[in-house]
């Protein structure tokens, strides 16, 4: 049996797996029953130490996980911007990291081909691939801040820079916006619809930050200040999934990330918000597009990273387009 390594590299934790390849089944959605990996740990990231010390540590946990056997190749999933082709992670904000040739040091170190992507790509073509193949499929990710990824027929949708699926970055408050984006703008949706937007509004509500248990319990209890919160928030992450759907006619968009575990009181706003402003007349009979939340909770991007080596195994080719024949990420077998 071919063993295969994930790794998702996050800001304050990496997660590792070692999957079985025959587990993952790379062509059929909804065929993916036994994604458990055979192995999975999880430790703090330390991105402080450097890239050399964080992907030693991550070659390190692949080893211990494989015990005896050996790992034919390695999916990780990365926050961004990234080079895929090139496999190298040009800036990651949370790790303070710029231009570092990732795939290269790993393959180093693990003697296999390791294959890069973006997170919240990897989670979409993860949560893809736990349907009944949805086409296309758009992910946005909720927790401090907001991510985005597209799997159309089957792959995921990288654009012309590597740069598709960035739904944080999508403009909802033109003008007037208060809080100035990560990324240099204002009205970026992420500032309106994130974790740290709904902390803000809770602070300004109740004058104090709110752990997410205490926003739990207020929630049940019916608390209008927290439900407000909770619903603008939800709003605004509306707005932002309509304008994506506006474009791309997703036929389901998931909801995942911390902010999406408040479940369908939260939902049901996102919902609401997004097929108000969509066009009725234009769904063909279908109904609107299903908002629906993330099947696979914390371990999407670590599956999804299974996947992508999975399939670019089963290809048998070059990766990371080196030798730049083959478009890697045209990973399906034939
Ligand atoms: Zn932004």
């Amino acid at each position: 049996m071919t063993l295969l390594g994930a790794l998702d590299l996050g800001g304050t934790k990496i997660l590792a797996g070692v999957f079985e390849a025959d587990d993952l089944d790379v062509g059929e959605p909804a065929g993916l029953t036994a994604w458990r990996p055979v192995g999975r740990r999880q430790v703090k990231t330390r991105a402080e130490e450097g890239p050399e010390a964080v992907v030693a540590r991550m070659a390190d946990l692949l080893r211990d996980l494989a015990g005896s056997r050996t790992v034919r190749a390695v999916g990780l999933a990365s926050p961004g911007p990234l080079d895929t082709r090139r496999g190298v992670i040009i800036h990651a904000p949370n790790l303070h990291w710029r231009d570092v040739p990732v795939v290269e040091r790993l393959e180093g170190l693990v003697g296999a081909p390791v294959f890069l992507d973006n997170d919240a790509n990897l989670a979409a073509l993860a949560e893809w691939s736990v349907r009944d193949g949805p086409d296309p499929l758009l992910l946005a990710t909720v927790g401090t801040g907001v991510g985005g990824g597209i799997v159309i027929g089957g792959e995921i949708f990288h654009g012309f820079r590597d740069a598709a699926g960035e739904l944080g970055h999508i403009t909802v408050a033109a003008g007037g916006a208060p809080v100035e984006c990560n990324c240099g703008n204002r009205g970026c949706l992420e500032t309106a619809a994130s974790g740290s937007a709904l902390q803000r509004r809770l602070r300004e509500r109740l004058g104090r930050d709110v752990t997410a248990g205490e926003l739990a319990r207020l929630l049940a209890a019916g608390d209008p200040r927290a439900l407000e919160a909770v619903s603008e928030t939800a709003r605004w992450l509306g707005v932002g999934l309509a304008a994506a759907a506006a474009l791309l006619d997703p036929e389901v968009i998931v909801v995942g990330g911390g902010v999406a575990g408040l479940g369908e009181p939260f939902l049901r706003v996102v919902r609401e918000e997004v097929r108000a402003r969509l066009m009725p007349a234009s769904w063909r009979g279908k109904g609107g597009p299903q908002v629906e939340a993330a099947r696979l909770g914390r371990d999407a991007a670590l599956l999804g990273a299974a996947l992508l080596a999975r399939r670019r195994l089963a290809v048998g080719g070059p990766h990371n387009g080196k030798d730049g024949k083959r478009d890697p990420r045209k990973g399906d077998p034939a």
